[in-house]
């Protein structure tokens, strides 16, 4: 079972205290933006198997919004951060390079 720790409350909640938000980071297009950009943004997603950044409510908890970074293979979670940033903090990034060498934040 996956297990989060909610970077508000500390409190480490199993998967179903949380509810899914989907792809963190996501890049978002308004008015002015052009069709394919704005389609991209609703609908195309990469379904990665891997290193992952994705959006979690500690539901059952505090409610607030959180990003956790795990791999969706092996569900090991590199860590958990306030949803108010544009990009992972360093030391999420340092602790998913040294367990994944090879991987690269693009
Ligand atoms: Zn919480």
């Amino acid at each position: 079972m996956l297990v989060l720790t909610c970077p508000y409350c500390g409190v480490a909640a199993c998967e179903t205290e949380l509810a899914p938000g989907g792809e963190a980071h996501l890049k978002r297009f308004g008015p002015g933006s052009s069709d394919e950009d704005f389609e991209a943004y609703l609908f195309l997603r990469p379904n990665v198997k891997g290193v992952h950044f994705e959006r979690w409510r500690h539901a059952m908890g505090c409610g607030k919004w959180f990003l956790a970074a795990r791999d969706t293979a092996t569900l090991e979670v590199f860590g958990t951060y306030r949803a108010q940033t544009s990009a992972p903090p360093p030391e999420i990034v340092a602790a998913i390079q040294a367990k994944r060498p090879d991987w690269s934040l693009t």
